[in-house]
């Protein structure tokens, strides 16, 4: 895309050799490794290589890997994308994406909440998207209330496009000292994060369907959805502005009043709010949701997410759950009639606290086939007993999956036991 220096362009090029032969090696993906190659031999090399590209970040707790693909779909329609498809969200991750697609013009970032300040300051991007912040890895997240803050420090006083979930009131306070925002009422299942004020410590009131805002109308189509969302702080005034985009139950309404089916191949609540959120910004972008929607239903599985692995007659559809939002997400895309294998790993990207689980009300699975199993799963036994849901304890995957009858079966799995299945039984993507 630029005429990079002549350091930069030598960065870049060592970056991407080594990129290659760490994936030659057996050592995957090669993204991370090959972007600090080149940011050691040039430290400024992402900011040359993000300048003069249209750039949209994109950072939340749950969603981002997802919603970063279906934004790179939509942009295809204007010319090639540079994106980190494989969720390496940090800058190294950043100079590896942006390196191997030195030409495109357009550029769909993946950034892990901490990195956003940081990565706006550096790349410059016009357009970045924040979907919702909740409770992570609990050993190793930080405070979400301070990681909005750092947010709102990074977008005051930048022309920065924001696109943001008014539903969620911590993304909200994070996002309003942009310039210029584009809200999306994406939804908030998980609500535990967000009981008071971000900017006073109040308590926030969420209303019910008989609830009308104080001076606020109402327009047609979407007023239970509308009122649903609502929230707003009982002791000073903060609360949710008015949104443009509304997820409202299988179908985006743009800002003009008209109904999309979302008719998208990712299952589930949560991708139909992503998909939302891609629109938005698609348009923001200058593509028109007619374009851009054919273009989201080409995405059928995002990092491994959402796809089946195969052994002896038993087909495994695998869903992610890193956190208790993550959970109550793949609880929603379960299929009512089959069997479910919950897996839970404690290693370093899991975070080693498995406290978390006390947080998830496992109570949905009553009634279903539950197998249990992955290096935790004596915690997660534990967590499934006290909340009243029989299960089948085994020793590993492969033995859980041998206990189904041919068929289908489906597997919520969290972020290391989810890498094995895939690499144990297949890494389609
Ligand atoms: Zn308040």
């Amino acid at each position: 895309m630029t005429q990079l220096p002549l350091r930069a362009q030598l960065a870049s090029a060592l970056g991407r050799t080594a990129a290659t032969l760490s994936r030659a090696t057996g050592r995957g993906d090669g993204s991370v490794i090959g972007g600090r190659v080149g940011l050691a031999l040039e430290p400024d090399l992402l900011r040359k290589l993000a300048r003069d590209r249209k750039l949209a970040l994109v950072s939340a707790t749950n969603g981002k890997t997802t919603t970063t693909r279906l934004i790179t779909s939509a942009l295809q329609e204007l010319g090639d994308v540079a994106t980190n498809a494989f969720g390496a969200n940090m800058p190294a991750g950043h100079v590896s994406a942006l390196s191997s697609a030195k030409h495109a013009p357009y550029g769909v970032l993946e950034v892990d909440e901490k990195y956003l300040p940081e990565v706006i300051d550096t790349t410059g991007a016009g357009v970045v998207v924040l979907m919702n912040l909740s409770r992570d890895q609990m050993d190793r997240a930080g405070e979400i209330w301070l990681l909005a803050q750092r947010w709102r420090r990074a977008l005051a006083g930048k022309d920065t496009h924001v696109i943001a979930n008014a539903d969620d009131p911590l993304v909200t306070w994070g996002a309003s000292t942009a310039s210029r925002v584009t809200w999306v009422s994406a939804g908030q299942p998980w609500k535990e994060d967000s009981w008071c004020c971000p900017e006073c410590g109040g308590p926030l009131d969420r209303k019910g369907m008989e609830y009308v805002p104080p001076g606020g109308h109402l327009s047609g189509v979407v007023i239970s959805h509308t009122v649903d969302n609502d929230w707003a702080c009982r002791e000073c005034v903060f609360r949710r502005p008015e949104p443009t985009w509304f997820l409202d139950e299988d179908a985006a309404i743009d800002p003009r009043g008209q109904r999309w089916v979302l008719d998208i191949q990712l299952p589930g609540r949560a991708n139909r709010a992503n998909a939302v959120v891609a629109l938005a910004t698609a348009e923001t972008f200058g593509v028109p949701v007619e374009r851009a929607l054919p273009r989201l239903r080409e995405v059928t599985s995002v990092a491994g997410r959402y796809t089946t692995v195969q052994r002896d007659g038993r087909h495994a559809r695998l869903l992610l759950a890193k956190n208790p939002a993550g959970w109550l997400e793949a609880f929603d895309v379960l299929d009512r009639a089959l069997p479910v294998i919950l897996s839970v790993n404690a290693q370093g990207p899991d975070g080693r606290d498995t406290s978390w689980l006390w947080d998830v009300d496992y109570r949905v699975l009553r009634g279903r086939q539950v197998f249990v199993t992955g290096e935790r799963r004596l915690d997660l036994a534990l967590r499934l007993d006290v909340a009243g849901v029989p299960f089948t304890l085994t020793d590993s995957f492969g033995e859980a999956l041998a206990a189904q009858p041919p068929g289908k079966v489906d597997v919520i799995a969290n972020y290391t036991a989810f890498q094995q299945i895939r690499s144990e039984f297949g890494r389609a993507v």
